[in-house]
This record gives C-alpha cells, structure tokens and sequence, in this order.
C-alpha cells in the first residue's frame, strides 16, 4: 500500500467517524433547508454539510 492510499483511507476512516457521530442527532440525514433526506452516500462523503446537494449550491 502506498503512502498516499493509507492516507486517503484514513481520511475516509475519519469522515465516516464524523457522520457517525451524528446519527444521534435528530436530523440526521436530513437537509436543513428543504427537510428532505441527504443521500447516506453524501452524508458519509460530506458529513460537515447539513445540506442536500440542491441546496449546497
Ligand atoms: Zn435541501
């Protein structure tokens, strides 16, 4: 594995940590304009927007 691979799964690692850590909370998952819900695929990719990809524009 190469250096820039391992770091490219720990950047991964660390996001998907991230979106876990909000499942808890209540809007998880849902955008925080129009109420609809995110993606889980944007949400583990982006989990610092709260925002759908319509509304991130
Ligand atoms: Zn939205």
């Amino acid at each position: 594995m190469t250096e820039a691979a391992l770091r490219q799964s720990k950047d991964k690692l660390s996001k998907l940590r991230h979106a876990l850590h909000r499942v808890d909370e209540d809007n998880f998952g849902i955008c925080k304009r129009c109420s609809k819900a995110i993606p889980i695929m944007r949400v583990v990719l982006m989990p610092q927007s709260p925002y759908c990809v319509n509304c991130a524009q």
